[in-house]
């Protein structure tokens, strides 16, 4: 038997032939760009997710750069980001010149930690920069803590952005992913939870102006006018194959979404006794984008688990204020020391809504064997 990180094939023999069907109908029309599909999908997932308005773009990356551009952010203007998410949630700012400043996030949920996020701020204006903009991210599928941060962002004037790239699915307190900030951003990359077959992604707003700017900035900055550009935009579209694809994902996610949180169930029923498993917020269900485990040797944990035909994964072994592009960016008073640990304790488990209990057994056994060895 061989345990699959993330089972894509295991999904497309789920789909049958509903995807094959969809890409041979948009081949058989030829629009591949902005096609019925791309409205359709916008619309499914407004309804999906209950906001109000949806602009699909090209992917998650561009998506946080769109909502930028849209309130008119850059130089001297400050973005918040947790040191310990992907590197997009800052590069999509720093390309705008703007400047991502870097706080740390809470040791039990790994998503931004407001306390961090109240100190960067104070500093920030000390450092003469504007703050504009909090984005925490929806790390491993779980959302932040928006509850706390909306409060701070409100008080502070300053925009709040939902990285859902990974939580799209999610809710907190009854409200979905989506509903949660001023704008939501999502990816429709391949292994994320809900997930195309190629590059995608998505913004999700309440303001219907702002989502028409948006629409226009995807779409070099269109008028009404077609060959009138009346400002400078990208170009940067999800294309009608892929919102074929998506269209029929999206109708099978819910009980996907139901499938992963039976598997995040079975890992915490095998493994909260052996090692430390991942923690919600009371009031939060999670897409289970990953499962992740914190271990003190990880090294160790990650061979054991290969050799017993395991897959794993890191994410992330550094977090951005030590990567090469982000070390000058500003840093909170006192660093990122949670940041820093997890960047050496976190190991992700097979995940996805297709894996069965008689594989799920051969992983936590693996756990438990290898922490019962005290190799680790
Ligand atoms: C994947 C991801 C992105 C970027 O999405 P792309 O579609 O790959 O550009 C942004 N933020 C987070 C947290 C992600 O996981």
């Amino acid at each position: 038997m061989s345990i699959a990180f993330i089972d894509l094939q295991a999904q497309r023999r789920a789909l049958g032939s509903k995807v094959d069907e969809a890409i041979a109908r948009v081949l058989d029309r030829g629009d591949f760009i902005q096609g019925q599909e791309v409205r359709e999908f916008e619309s499914a997932l407004a309804t999906f997710t209950s906001a109000a308005h949806v602009v699909t773009c090209a992917n998650g990356t561009d998506a946080l750069t769109l909502v930028a551009m849209a309130e008119g952010l850059g130089a001297g203007d400050a973005v918040f980001v947790p040191a310990f998410t992907f590197v997009a949630t800052a590069e999509a700012f720093s390309l705008l010149g703007m400047t991502p400043y870097f706080v740390d996030v809470d040791p039990n949920t790994f998503n931004m930690d407001v306390n961090s996020l109240k100190a960067g701020i104070a500093d920030a204006k000390a450092l003469g920069l504007s703050p504009r903009m909090v984005v925490p991210v929806d790390l491993f599928g779980q959302p932040a803590d928006y509850t706390a941060i909306a409060p701070v962002a409100k008080q502070e004037n300053m925009i709040l952005v939902a990285d859902a790239a990974q939580g799209l699915g999610a809710s907190l307190h009854g409200k979905q992913v989506g509903t949660l900030a001023d704008y939501t951003t999502t990816s429709f990359f391949p292994a994320k939870p809900l997930g195309c077959y190629g590059d995608g992604g998505a913004v999700l707003c309440a303001d219907a102006d702002k989502a028409a700017l948006i629409r226009s900035l995807t779409q070099h900055g269109k008028g009404t006018e077609k060959y009138d550009n009346v400002r400078v935009g990208l170009n940067s579209r999800l294309d009608t194959l892929q919102a074929a694809i998506l269209l029929e994902k999206l109708k099978i996610y819910e009980g996907e979404l139901a499938a992963r949180d039976a598997v995040a169930n079975r890992y915490k029923d095998a493994l909260k006794d052996v090692c430390e498993t991942p923690r919600l917020l009371s009031g939060a269900t999670s897409s289970w984008a990953q499962y992740t485990l914190k271990v003190t040797n990880r090294d160790a944990m990650q061979s054991a688990l290969k050799a017993a035909g395991v897959p794993t994964a890191v994410y992330y072994p550094m977090p951005l204020n030590r990567q090469g592009g982000y070390r000058d960016c500003p840093l909170v008073p006192g660093g990122v020391p949670v940041s820093e640990a997890l960047a050496s304790q976190v190991l992700s488990l097979p995940m996805h809504a297709y894996l069965d209990a008689a594989s799920q057994d051969v992983i936590c056994n693996a756990v438990a064997q290898t922490m019962k060895s005290g190799s680790v």
